[in-house]
């Protein structure tokens, strides 16, 4: 019998884990299968790029894992049953129930509206692929000096604004902060912001609550408004219901709640990882969601799960931050180096360089999905239960 793994969710983290969970199993005894709705892998981090009307590279999963013995499920995941260990999936041929012995919750996440009246309605974003091309489709009928407002000052947001700003300058781009723009950053990285924002010319609202979008403006908590053709929400992302339906230890917010090894605290399982997961990080904080803290909890369970599969050592890498990678449209980038916990330190990157480091982070986290031992050698073990009823040989390639 060979345990089943099923990983739900092929984004950057769940694909990960899929690939690296194969390079360190040996297929004869577990049999890894990757469930996601769509076939190809999204990018998620150039979704802003999308949105202005570049191209990106098809990435079908079907050649991403050719030969690696990940088996791909195309299906939509509608529910976890974590005491009968199935998961509910449909597609076109309809719906089915998938049984696994261990289980990867990796589904991501999605724009988080926060209930804000008319954000539904009127807004656009840019967390999924489907925003960002209905997005897309609304900016290419913009006409010269109308007006995009985006909402939110985090990375998301100033990347986006960025982006718009340089794809199109006929248009009057706005930005709307909550606090003062970018004043997480070093003054170095500040300063540098608002060079950039200056020469795109991008109107900067700081300490602006926004109440309320129609569709032709904004509304402030001030009671001013300001106009928008498009409005673009980025004020953070929000996970899928889904883990909040089940028996899991979740936190208000629906995040999986994982200890150190990304493992479930209430059913051991089951493992979560990426935006999904609410795992500590440096400071007894949580990790935020991002790329950055999330390729290594995938690492972190695919080991986990591989080393308590086979009596191995468990990883004990602590997770930390090294820098905060910042496009700028596609000239400019800012790299703001950060504490193990993510809070900001003297050194930045600037300029087009801080460019050129930005794409090739965005390039190798793709890389990354499709080679997730990122080099290193591929070592299969023979699990505790195989070695329990059969000869125990243990697999180097
Ligand atoms: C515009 C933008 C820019 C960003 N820039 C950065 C950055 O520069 N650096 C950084 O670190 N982070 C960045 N992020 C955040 C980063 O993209 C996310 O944190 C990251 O994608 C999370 O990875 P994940 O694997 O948890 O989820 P995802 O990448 O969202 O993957 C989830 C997968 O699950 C699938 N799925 C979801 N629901 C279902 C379902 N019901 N059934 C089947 N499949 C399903 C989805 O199709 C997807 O393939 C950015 C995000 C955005 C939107």
């Amino acid at each position: 019998m060979q345990h089943r793994i099923v990983v739900l969710g092929a984004g950057y983290t769940g694909a990960v884990a899929a690939g690296r969970l194969a390079k360190r199993l040996r297929r004869e005894d577990v049999a890894v299968t990757l469930v996601n709705a769509e076939p190809d892998f999204v990018e998620r981090v150039r979704m802003h790029q999308l949105a202005v009307g570049q191209d990106l590279k098809p990435r079908p999963f079907s050649d991403m894992f050719a030969g690696t013995g990940v088996e791909l499920r195309l299906a939509k995941v509608t529910g976890v049953d974590v005491d009968r260990r199935t998961v509910a999936v449909t597609d076109a041929n309809g719906s089915e129930e998938l049984s696994y012995d261990t289980l990867v919750y990796a589904l991501g996440s999605g724009w988080n509206a926060q209930g804000v009246p008319g954000t539904a309605e009127h807004a656009y974003e840019i967390a999924s692929r489907a925003g960002a091309l209905r997005l897309r489709e609304r900016l290419a009928r913009l006409a010269a000096g109308q007006t995009v407002v985006v909402v939110g000052g985090g990375l998301t947001g100033l990347e986006a604004a960025t982006e718009i700003a340089e794809a199109r300058p006929d248009l009057d781009v706005a930005l709307a902060v909550r606090g003062g723009l970018g004043d997480w950053l070093s003054p170095k990285g500040r300063a540098h912001l608002r060079k950039v924002f200056g020469k795109l010319r991008i109107t900067v609202y700081e300490h602006a609550a926004v109440t309320g979008v129609e569709a032709d403006r904004v509304a402030m908590a001030d009671g001013k408004t300001i106009p928008a053709a498009v409005t673009v929400w980025t004020t953070g992302f929000v996970v899928h219901p889904i883990a909040k339906a089940t028996a899991l230890k979740v936190t208000g917010t629906g995040q999986i709640v994982v200890d150190a090894t990304m493992r479930s605290v209430s059913h051991p399982d089951v493992y979560a990882v990426g935006d999904a997961a609410h795992a500590m990080g440096p400071g007894d904080k949580p990790l935020r969601m991002s790329c950055a803290s999330g390729i290594p909890t995938a690492w972190q369970a695919a080991d986990a799960i591989a080393a308590r599969l086979t009596g191995g050592k468990l990883p004990d890498t602590p997770l930390r931050y090294f820098n905060q990678c910042i496009s700028l449209g596609r000239k400019e980038g800012l790299i703001q180096y950060v504490t193990a916990d993510d809070r900001a330190v003297q050194a930045v990157l600037t300029g087009r360089l801080a460019a050129v480091y930005k794409e090739l982070v965005c390039k190798g986290a793709a890389w990354g999905v499709a080679n997730p031992t990122l080099g290193l050698p591929t070592r299969r073990r023979v699990t505790r239960e195989r070695a329990a009823t059969g000869p125990a040989v243990e697999a180097l390639g």
